[in-house]
C-alpha cells in the first residue's frame, strides 16, 4: 500500500514541536505493515539545504498562482517529496512566521498549495518519466496539510482524485488555519466547497475544518483527547464537527522513536544506563546542576522542556516555583515562546540562585541530557493531545508529573497508594491546573522521592513502558486498510 504523508514539518529535517517528531517517524513505524509512507513537505531553505541535490521530477506553471516544483529524496531512507516553491517557502525566518514571530500573510496560500499538490500527485496528475505518479491514501497532518482531503473530494482538476481516500490527524486543535472570505475565489476551489459541509468557516476559510469535513477518517494522537475534543472546553469552536463525524474520529497514541530516545545508546550522556543501572544517572544529574548552576545535592531535580505558552501551563508554573524551592526541589527549565513569561523565568531565577536555572531557547541535545540526568519532569499542560516529552521522560526514568489531561492521562500511572502496592505506577498526575493542584502534586512527588525504594520502583516502571511505535503503527495501518476495503 502506498501512502501519502502531508506535513509542514518533520524530523529531522525541519522541527517546531511534536508534530515534527510524529510524522518523522511514522515511514519507519508502517514499514513493518506493509506500508510504503512517502512524505511530502515544503521546500522551506532548510530543507533544500539539509538535502543537497534533490531530483526534479515534476513542474507546475502555477500552483495556486505560484510556480512550483516537485523534488525527489529519501528522509531517513524513505521516499520524500519536496515541494519547491521558492514565491512561497523561500524565506528567512520560522516554518511559519517571520523571526519576530509574526504569523506569514500568505500562510494561507503556502499551506493550500501543499494541499493542492498533495492531491495533484496522489491523483495521478503528476508524471515522473511518462508514468502518473499515484497513492493508495492520503494521511494529512494539522491544518497546514488538512486541504489535501478538501481538493481531494472538490477534485476540481479531474475526477480520479476523488477516489483517493484521506485522513487527517490532529497534532493540536488550537490551531486551525483560518483565514479571510478574499481568500476563498484564490483557492481554484468550485463554488460548491464554499459551503457550511465544505470549506467554509465563521465567514472566512477554515482550512482544519476543511480537512475535518473532507476526510475519510479523522484522527488525533491520544484516545483521550479524542473524546476531549468533543466538548467545548477542548474542541475550541470544533467540537460539533467532530461530534457529527461521530465515528470517522478515533485516537491513536504517538510512539517515540527509541533508537534516537534510549538511555543506553544515548550520546548526549554523559553516563548512559539502563534499568538495572540507575545510578549511573547521578553523573548526569552531577553534570546537569553543572550546566545550569545549580547547587549541588541529593535533593530532587525537576525538569521542564517546552514550548513557554498558556496551553503548557507555564503561569501556574510559574506561581508554584516558590514552593517547589520550599520543598528543597530544584528546576532545570529548557524552552522558548512567549516574552513575558522568559522574563518572568529569568526574574525567578534570579530570585533563587542556585535553586532554579533557565535556558531559553531550543536545543535538542540539552533535552537529551535533562532527561537523562533530572529526576522528574514537569508537564502542567492545560490540554495535551498526546505529549512527547512525559513519554522521553518514562524512558529515561525521568518520573513524569503531569496534568490528567490528553495524552498525558493515558501514558501515566499515577502513583497513588493502590498503585504503589500493586507496583504499576510509572509517575504523578494531578487534576487542574491551578496553585492548589500543582503544589499539592510537587509536595507528593517529593515526598515520594523522599522514600528511596519506591521512588526506585517507579522509576523502573516507567523505564519498562513500552511506547515505541509498534502499537500505534499497526493501528495506522489497520485504519488505512478499513478505509481502502
Ligand atoms: P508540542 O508539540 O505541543 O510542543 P510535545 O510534547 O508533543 O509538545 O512535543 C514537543 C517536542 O519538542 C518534544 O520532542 C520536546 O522534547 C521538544 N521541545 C520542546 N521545546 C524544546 C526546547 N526548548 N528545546 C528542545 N526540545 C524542545
Amino acid at each position: 500500500m502506498k501512502v501519502l504523508s502531508v506535513a509542514s514539518e518533520a524530523v529531522p529535517l525541519i522541527k517546531t514541536g511534536g508534530l515534527a517528531d510524529v510524522v518523522g517517524a511514522l515511514p519507519a513505524a508502517l514499514a513493518g505493515h506493509g506500508v510504503e509512507m512517502t512524505t511530502l513537505l515544503p521546500g522551506y531553505p532548510s530543507v533544500l539545504k539539509a538535502l543537497g541535490r534533490l531530483r526534479s521530477v515534476h513542474a507546475w506553471d502555477a500552483l495556486l498562482g505560484v510556480p512550483a516544483r516537485l523534488l525527489t529524496g529519501k528522509i531517513d531512507g524513505h521516499p520524500l517529496l519536496v515541494l519547491d516553491a521558492p514565491a512561497l517557502y523561500a524565506r528567512d525566518g520560522a516554518p511559519y512566521g517571520d523571526a519576530a514571530g509574526q504569523d506569514w500573510a500568505d500562510n494561507w496560500q503556502r499551506f493550500s498549495a501543499l494541499g493542492r499538490a498533495a492531491a495533484d500527485i496522489a491523483g495521478g496528475a503528476v508524471d515522473v518519466r511518462g508514468k502518473a505518479m499515484r497513492f493508495d491514501l492520503v494521511h494529512a497532518h494539522d491544518w497546514q496539510a488538512a486541504m489535501a482531503p478538501a481538493y481531494l473530494r472538490f477534485a476540481p482538476f479531474g475526477g480520479e482524485a476523488r477516489r483517493v481516500p484521506s485522513i487527517v490527524t490532529i497534532h493540536n486543535m488550537a490551531f486551525q488555519g483560518w483565514f479571510g472570505a478574499e481568500t476563498f475565489p484564490r483557492l481554484g476551489l468550485p463554488r460548491e466547497a464554499w459551503s457550511i459541509d465544505g470549506i467554509e468557516y465563521h465567514g472566512g476559510i477554515g482550512m482544519l475544518k476543511a480537512g475535518l469535513a473532507c476526510a475519510d477518517a479523522v484522527t488525533t494522537v491520544s484516545p483521550t483527547y479524542a473524546r476531549e475534543i468533543r466538548s467545548a472546553a477542548f474542541g475550541m469552536g470544533l467540537e460539533g464537527l467532530i461530534v457529527a463525524r461521530g465515528r470517522a474520529v478515533s485516537g491513536i497514541l504517538n510512539g517515540i522513536d527509541t533508537a534516537m530516545w534510549n538511555p543506553a545508546g544515548d550520546a548526549a550522556l554523559a553516563a548512559r544506563y539502563d534499568a538495572r543501572k540507575l545510578e549511573r544517572r547521578s553523573v548526569n544529574k552531577r553534570a546537569l546542576e553543572a550546566e545550569f548552576g545549580l547547587d549541588r545535592d541529593d535533593g530532587p531535580l525537576f525538569i521542564v522542556v517546552t514550548r513557554l505558552t498558556w496551553q503548557k501551563g507555564m503561569d501556574v508554573l510559574l506561581e508554584v516555583l516558590d514552593h517547589l524551592v520550599g520543598l528543597g526541589g530544584r528546576l532545570a527549565l529548557l524552552g522558548s515562546g512567549d516574552a513575558a513569561i522568559e522574563q518572568a523565568l529569568h526574574a525567578a531565577a534570579a530570585r533563587h540562585p542556585g535553586r532554579i536555572g533557565v535556558r531559553i531557547g531550543y536545543d535538542e541535545a540539552l533535552s537529551h541530557r535533562m532527561q537523562g540526568g533530572g529526576d522528574a519532569i514537569l508537564v502542567p499542560s492545560r490540554f495535551e493531545p498526546c505529549g512527547l516529552t512525559q513519554l522521553y521522560g518514562l524512558a529515561y526514568g525521568c518520573v513524569p508529573v503531569v496534568a490528567r489531561t490528553g495524552g498525558l492521562a493515558d501514558t501515566v500511572i499515577d502513583a497513588n497508594p493502590a498503585a504503589l502496592a500493586a507496583g504499576v505506577a510509572t509517575g504523578v498526575q494531578f487534576d487542574g491546573v491551578h496553585y492548589d493542584a500543582v503544589s499539592a502534586a510537587l509536595t507528593r512527588t517529593v515526598d515520594l522521592y523522599g522514600r528511596a525504594e519506591q521512588w526506585r520502583a517507579v522509576q523502573k516502571n516507567a523505564m519498562k513502558c513500552d511506547f515505541s511505535w509498534t502499537a500505534s503503527g499497526q493501528a495506522y495501518a489497520d485504519l488505512y486498510r478499513a478505509l481502502l476495503a
